[in-house]
């Protein structure tokens, strides 16, 4: 259960980074020296992200028990600094799907189960299972939204029985700017706060999200139709780097604002924000080869990851538009960049175009990464192009490669019979001494990495084309293991490292996984 509840609700369009202000409120609080959790709602009915396109909807996060989340979840766990687990998410399909069940249990006991109480009850329940000072609860989609209205009633109910003074109600909003005219527009604003209204949820503040600068009579006219005391409305316009809001929020006192309305005690009040978030950006040329080019969020954790390590976003280069060059296009293509990462993925399309791209790399001793599918990949490049292995593949692509260098092991074929799917979430891995990666993660003989994937290198069968923590000539080295390989390098290259899970998700602002900071000295070594 918590103490303080700051419920942080979206109006007029979505994307207007009502995750980054949520994120960047906890982060505040936090520095204040207050203990801070959080809570996304998203009212889709899925029940997690897992089988959700990144095209549409950004990537899958995965944390470290194993659940598959709304990428949101990974910016609450860069900005807060701690992990986020199973119970910081919750959807719509969860709720149902938990009320359908216990009534077909019968264990409503003859009720008729309703959306008010039923539904509602199990949400709240949901909300009271963190435990913490302050949670924040962050509704998704924007108010009005259908989907939505059930959880605004719950926390609408919930403000009553906790007490409404233990209860922050934070809209945050869009006015645009009309170019045309040259003026704000204000009226979008204020009709999502009457839907707010109507719902019976008063906001306690308002943020007004804007492409630049706000002028004074634009925020007095959101305040009154808002009925919201002037100071409480606070404009945010755009800021180019993400990690600038928290400062932003306190330059605006937004955390004097929050603590004298929720009556909490704060222990620092001035000085700087503690958190070390680059400021200044190596222009290193980062190529990822990848099959989503719509939005950079479909690699969000990785985009943030190289960002954090103070060097801009990696290019995104369509794998599919690779698959017809010839090794020469591919030269005069990649010769541009000084890094390049494959990332996971699933599903054939592209992957030829991957793996000329490895190939590229290892002969012409370009630093990679490869990740999860990326890392399988190199393993197939490597079977094909020195092993001579022509046809060699992943089952996944081709069932009947007669060199399935990666496969499915025995022990996921029952696990597949028995309808699981995957392995998720983070397992402990051994990290062989005398190993690039060894160096990496400071002489650690153990780590915890997130997994989410089902094939494996099929080591039984290849192993004459692997040596274990050595590295030989003319053989992929095996960094790290579990039952399965989990990383491999080359030793002869300046940075050729393949791993099968995803360093991304545990990259925190200021603590960048060490993999990605490797990968970029080695980048600026090599150059
Ligand atoms: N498709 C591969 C597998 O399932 C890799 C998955 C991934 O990259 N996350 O093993």
């Amino acid at each position: 259960m918590a103490e303080k509840y700051i419920i942080v609700t979206g109006g007029v369009l979505s994307g207007i980074g009502k995750g980054v202000v949520s994120a960047s409120i906890g982060r505040l609080l936090k520095e204040l020296g207050l203990k801070v959790n959080s809570l996304k709602i998203d009212p889709y009915l899925n029940v997690d992200a897992g089988t959700m396109n990144p095209n549409q909807h950004g990537e899958v996060f995965v944390t470290e028990d194993g659940y598959e989340a709304d990428l949101d979840l990974g910016h609450y766990e860069r900005f807060l600094g701690i992990e986020m687990k199973s119970f910081n998410n919750m959807t719509a399909g969860q709720v149902y799907k938990y009320v359908i069940e216990k009534e077909r249990e019968g264990k409503y006991l003859g009720a008729t189960v309703q959306m008010v109480p039923h539904v509602t009850e199990r949400i709240k329940e949901r909300i009271e299972e963190i435990d913490t000072e302050v949670l924040l609860i962050e509704i998704g989609g924007t108010v009005g939204d259908i989907e939505g209205e059930i959880f605004l009633e719950a926390v609408r109910e919930l403000s009553f029985e906790k007490g409404r003074e233990n209860f922050m109600f934070i809209h945050v909003t869009f006015v645009p700017y009309l170019h045309v005219t040259n003026e704000f527009k204000t009226k979008p604003t204020q009709q999502s706060i009457q839907l707010l209204r109507r719902i019976g949820i008063q906001p306690d503040m308002l943020l007004v999200r804007t492409e630049k600068e706000i002028d004074l009579s634009s925020l007095e006219k959101v305040a009154l139709f808002g009925g919201v005391p002037l100071e409480y409305v606070v404009n945010l316009p755009d800021l180019a780097n993400v990690y600038e809001v928290p400062q932003m929020l306190y330059e605006k006192n937004i955390h004097v604002l929050i603590s004298s309305k929720l009556n909490l005690e704060i222990s620092k009040e001035v000085g700087e924000l503690s958190w070390k978030c680059p400021k200044t950006f190596k222009n290193l040329k980062i190529a990822m080869i990848c099959k989503y080019l719509g939005t950079d969020d479909a690699y969000k954790s990785i985009m943030e990851s190289v960002f954090l390590s103070g060097t801009k976003r990696p290019d995104l280069i369509n794998s599919e538009e690779l698959e017809e060059m010839n090794e020469e296009e591919i030269r005069i293509l990649l010769s541009k960049y000084e890094g390049i990462i494959i990332p996971g993925g699933f599903g054939s399309r592209g992957i030829e175009g991957k793996i000329k791209a490895i190939k590229y790399a290892r002969e012409n001793n370009v630093p990679l990464l490869g990740i999860c599918l990326g890392m399988q990949l190199m393993v197939i490049e490597y079977a094909r192009n020195v092993f001579d292995y022509k046809e060699a593949n992943s089952t996944e692509f081709d069932e009947n490669t007669p060199y399935p260098v990666i496969d499915l092991m025995e022990e996921q074929k029952k696990m597949l019979n028995l309808g699981g799917t995957m392995r998720l979430g983070a397992q402990k891995i051994e990290i062989f001494p005398n190993t690039k990666l060894h160096k990496i993660y400071g002489e650690k003989n153990s780590v915890l990495e997130r997994h989410r994937h089902r094939y494996e290198v099929n080591y039984k069968e290849f192993e004459n084309m692997f040596e274990k923590g050595k590295n030989v000539p003319n053989k992929l080295s095996i960094s790290a293991m579990t039952d399965f390989v989990e990383a491999i390098e080359l030793n002869s290259h300046p940075f050729y490292i393949g791993i099968q899970y995803h360093p991304e998700f545990k990259t925190k602002v200021g603590d960048p996984h060490p993999i990605f900071k490797a990968f970029i000295e080695a980048i600026e070594k090599n150059k």
